[in-house]
């Protein structure tokens, strides 16, 4: 991002290339978790991130306003309740107090707004009956699919790619019912071992990309500034997210600007319950403070992919405390050098050379920075 002061205090920012004119605040929509197991650095690495940013912009005198979703209607979340031999909503609640305590602990802002979509059910049935109404949805066989062959290539992919991420993040291709393969549930016919409410076309539930929609609508209007997320989201959920807001209010784009973090990955894969190479957070703060994690999460560029091994923390632990030493370095204030600092992070985020600056100039600025990114 890069801030250029117009003399109202409105700041002009840049993310991944893309300029963004704020005035005095930010609406960011941040696609939180589904509550169904422990957290883990890639939740880490995701939330920490748009935490940054948040603190970043206020630091560039913008106000966020963060509205961070909880997926609790959801198919994963379903099975694995089931697997517990809990009510959904139950084994939820207590995953998220989980996340919640993690969260805290790694000095992760709570969000402004924190809708759960097992209380959204009415909009996304609002939502429905728009998409229908307008043309962009039909009902078969108690479900409400919305037309989705054009979404892929509005976000560049194409559709062998796309199929495959459809079937890998529960989108059903093969669903026959389906005009197009690419069409998405927006609501779900009732199936056993699912919770289900009713609806104009029977029992059912909710689509996933459906219930990020009807609840960013629902807490800030038509669109926000920024959407963020972990980037494996991108395709197919903040497409349609996007995609079926857009055909419902006719606004366009629904986000200003986008903010996919990284993903963290351990020996080069993907973390995963099944792969047996989860880090979890609670194990690393046992070992660490919450600002060495923090500082090794954000000290990289927040687009790229990282692979995790454990003298990465021994890395970040020596530069917090080069950073810490700075800070204690009685020198008068330097204003150009805290103005300095907000330019690197305005530009893109750039925290590493942000941090460069601060142990160099030491005093106010370093402390400045400590403070910005959460490291205190
Ligand atoms: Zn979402």
């Amino acid at each position: 991002m890069t801030r250029t002061d117009t003399g109202a205090g409105a700041a002009v920012a840049v993310l991944a290339g893309q300029r963004l004119e704020l005035l005095d605040r930010a609406r960011i929509y941040a696609c939180g978790i589904t509550p169904y197991d422990v957290t883990h650095l890639g939740h880490a690495s995701t939330f920490v991130w748009i935490d940054a940013l948040g603190r970043m912009l206020r630091f560039l005198g913008v106000e966020p306003e963060v509205c961070r979703n909880v997926t609790d209607v959801d198919d994963v979340l379903d099975a694995a309740a089931r697997r517990a031999g809990a009510a959904y909503d139950e084994f939820a609640a207590i995953q998220q107090f989980q996340f919640d305590r993690d969260m805290a602990a790694l000095h992760v802002r709570s969000p402004e707004h924190e809708p759960r979509a097992h209380r959204y059910v009415a909009q996304v049935i609002r939502l429905a009956s728009g998409l229908l109404d307008a043309g962009f949805a039909y009902s078969r066989q108690g479900s409400v699919y919305f037309r989705g062959e054009d979404v892929a290539g509005q976000v560049g992919l194409d559709r062998a790619e796309a199929l495959r991420l459809m079937g890998e993040f529960g989108g059903r291709p093969d669903d026959p019912a389906k005009d197009d393969p690419m069409d998405v549930a927006v609501w779900q016919a009732g199936e056993p071992g699912h919770p289900a409410w009713d609806s104009p076309w029977g029992r059912g539930r909710p689509g996933w990309h459906a219930e990020c929609a009807a609840m960013a609508m629902s807490v800030f209007g038509p669109a926000v500034d920024i959407h963020t997320g972990g980037v494996d989201l991108r395709f197919p959920h903040h497409a349609y997210h996007a995609a079926m807001a857009e055909a419902f209010t006719g606004v366009r784009p629904y986000a200003r600007a986008w903010f996919h973090a990284c993903v963290v990955t351990v020996g080069g894969a993907k973390m995963a319950k099944s792969a047996g190479n989860l880090v979890l957070v609670g194990d690393l703060l046992a070992a660490r403070s919450a600002g060495v994690v923090r500082l090794m999460i954000l000290d990289r560029p927040w687009g790229q992919s990282w692979d995790y091994r454990p003298a990465l923390l021994d890395a970040a632990a020596a530069r917090l405390d080069t950073l810490y030493q700075a800070a204690a370095r009685n020198k008068p204030n330097d204003p150009a050098a805290v103005d300095a600092l907000r330019r690197l992070l305005a530009d893109d985020l750039n925290v590493p050379a942000a941090l460069d600056l601060a142990v160099e100039a030491g005093g106010a600025a370093a402390r400045t920075l400590a403070g910005v990114l959460g490291l205190t």
